[in-house]
């Protein structure tokens, strides 16, 4: 009986042994997961934890800019979030979040919103399940990309790509799937129209491959 026991034993030891190996890895390849674009995390912008919200994992990603006021880069990108933050989880909405998973200010900082294993959230008459948000903070029917947001939205892109497994060719915006909007703006959406975007995002999927 005790040999038995002892037998048991080592088996349980050896499983739980082979299940920490096989944790490790997973944990390592996440590390490992080739992000070239740096998420400041809520913290920094002081956002409030999201609610429990629908869950998914994101297939696609859109585009969208935050429509409204203006955004220079003198303005505070962070403050303009916690905002958004403060009135969509208030009565106006009652939102469990910032509506957008990933947002971008005008300096090319990427700030992290809501979990983008949560479904997101939108005025209009799609439904973003499935969709991974990125929205630039401000509003680019009247703002322009300048080359360096441009880097930044196609290494986000690339990033986002790698870790979802999501293929360049499901990158869209937001009026690709609403009536109701003009969002991402006329300027983000020309790179949109004239396929730059992909074809970048196709070639930073090949070079990191
Ligand atoms: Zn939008």
């Amino acid at each position: 009986m005790l040999k038995l026991n002892t037998i048991v034993l080592a088996f349980v030891t050896i499983c739980i042994f082979s299940l920490n190996s096989f944790a490790q890895s997973k944990k390592s390849k996440k590390v490992n997961n080739r992000d070239t674009v740096k998420i400041v995390p809520k913290s920094e912008w002081k956002g409030v934890e999201g609610r429990p919200y629908k869950q998914h994992v994101p297939v696609k990603i859109t585009v969208h800019h935050e429509g409204g006021k203006l955004l220079t880069v003198n303005d505070d990108a962070k403050q303009r979030l916690k905002n958004i933050q403060t009135w969509g989880m208030g009565p106006d909405r009652k939102w469990a979040d910032v509506p957008y998973h990933l947002l971008i200010t005008p300096d090319g900082t990427v700030l992290e919103g809501r979990n983008p294993l949560t479904v997101g959230e939108t005025n209009t008459e799609y439904d973003p399940t499935g969709h991974l948000l990125i929205c630039f903070l401000g509003n680019y029917n009247e703002q322009k990309l300048d080359e360096k947001l441009l880097k930044v939205l196609t290494d986000l892109l690339v990033d986002q790509c790698i870790k979802y497994n999501i293929p360049a060719t499901e990158i869209s915006t937001h009026r690709d799937h609403s009536k109701q909007t003009t969002c991402p703006g006329d300027d983000i959406y020309s790179y949109f129209s004239n396929g730059f975007i992909v074809k970048e995002v196709e070639k930073g999927l090949k070079e990191r491959n």
